[in-house]
């Protein structure tokens, strides 16, 4: 918008996304993306939506004819720090095990980096005079990171093969653009858990509650206060979804019920705290961090009726596998590195939070800050673009 050229002409920027993930592809790059590119792991070629174009470009069909997935058949991931150790073995058919077997591997950024490859040189990223985006995001390490836990050796490893393949990837970009003429920003979505049996080897808090031990209790609750019926429709984290068809039935005041539900809710072992979407809505919650971002993480129209915090490093997740998505310290802690002319080196440790980066990113590129953003330019970060003179004061 910003360029005053119309979209998907030839001087127009061109912003792209890409992942082995959907959501990843799309969300970083927004609804104004060119577009957006995702690995189908049925038939192992890489995808978008008529949303963006109604057909596939031919470097991404080109791409896909290559059949480059299929060359990690009967591969076998094995450690960089003990190479006799074999995490796992692809399938050799050409067939989803595979796809899934890449997904869930270090070879699935491999894979990535080589289509953002051809993205790089086909789209002409960076070498047409207009400024371009490109978002790859690395979908393997989530994958990876569930079902072993942010402390096996498979994380580990799969962190230091992120770390090169990311080298591979700006070294082609200094080669056809020059890396003086490009900003980098890494960063990740969420932090993550420590696995709850490995908490309790280390004498540390932490477990795992199954749904219906959380969300079983409201049911009963709201049923012997209030009568039969399915009184939470369905779930999404660990927030419930109550039946207001029947509430209207039974004439029902709906904050009532709701409070009744968070009561129900508070008595259940390991729950932290209960907050009604009545108190969200009025911003009724403590000023602490924790409060503050489920505040944030709040969504009128989209959330549940209740948002409830279990104890630290508390999970409903079934095991093995570790999850994130509380608003505690380690999941919500996240890489965030800049790189570029415009950036001042160091090491900050202040807080600082993933919306920064927009507007930052904004900022520097000489474009308006996206209109909802709620996040703050990371000054302390940047290189003033002018040279202060000296002047004789009068
Ligand atoms: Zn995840």
């Amino acid at each position: 918008m910003s360029s005053g050229f119309l979209k998907g002409t030839p001087d127009a920027p061109r912003v792209l996304g890409m992942s082995l993930k959907d959501r990843s592809a799309i969300l970083p790059t927004g609804r104004g993306a060119d577009a957006s590119y995702w690995w189908d792991t049925k038939t192992g070629n890489f995808v978008t939506s008529t949303y963006y174009v109604r057909e596939l470009p031919p470097w991404v069909r080109a791409f896909n004819d290559r059949k480059a997935p299929d060359t990690y058949a009967g591969r076998t991931w094995t450690l960089l720090a003990r190479p006799e150790t074999s995490v796992r073995q692809l399938p050799a058919d050409h067939t989803q095990a595979l796809y899934d077997g890449i997904y869930g591997s270090p070879f699935g950024n491999d894979l990535l980096v080589s289509f953002a490859d051809s993205a790089l040189t086909a789209e002409r990223l960076g070498q047409r005079g207009a400024t371009d985006l490109l978002s790859v995001s690395f979908s393997s390490n989530d994958s990876v990171g569930h079902t072993r836990g942010p402390d096996s050796a498979e994380v580990r490893d799969i962190a230091v093969k992120t770390d090169r393949v990311i080298g591979r990837l700006l070294s082609r970009v200094d080669r056809l653009v020059g890396l003086q003429h490009v900003l980098v920003a890494l960063t990740a979505d969420h932090g993550v858990a420590p696995v709850p049996e490995l908490s309790k080897e280390r004498g540390l808090p932490g477990g795992r509650i199954t749904s219906n031990d959380l969300f079983g209790p409201i049911q009963q609750v709201l049923e012997s206060k209030y009568g039969q019926g399915k009184w939470v429709l369905s779930t999404a984290g660990s927030s419930p979804y109550l039946n207001y068809e029947l509430m209207a039935k039974l004439r029902l005041d709906p904050a009532e019920v709701r409070r009744t539900a968070a009561d129900a809710a508070a008595a259940v072992p390991h729950v932290a705290r209960v907050y009604t979407r009545d108190q969200l809505q009025r911003g009724e919650v403590s000023t602490d961090r924790i409060a503050q971002r489920v505040l944030r993480g709040f969504n009128e129209q989209r959330s549940g009726d209740l948002e409830i915090l279990l104890d630290p490093y508390w999970m409903r997740q079934v095991p093995p596998g570790t999850t994130h998505g509380t608003p505690y310290n380690y999941d919500a802690h996240i890489p965030l590195i800049l790189m570029g002319a415009r950036i001042k080196p160091g090491e900050y440790s202040d807080h600082v939070a993933l919306n920064d980066l927009a507007p930052t990113i904004a900022t520097l590129v000489g474009v308006e800050i996206p209109a909802g953003s709620s996040g703050r330019v990371l000054t302390e970060a940047l290189r003033s673009l002018v040279t202060p003179t000296a002047r004789p004061v009068r």
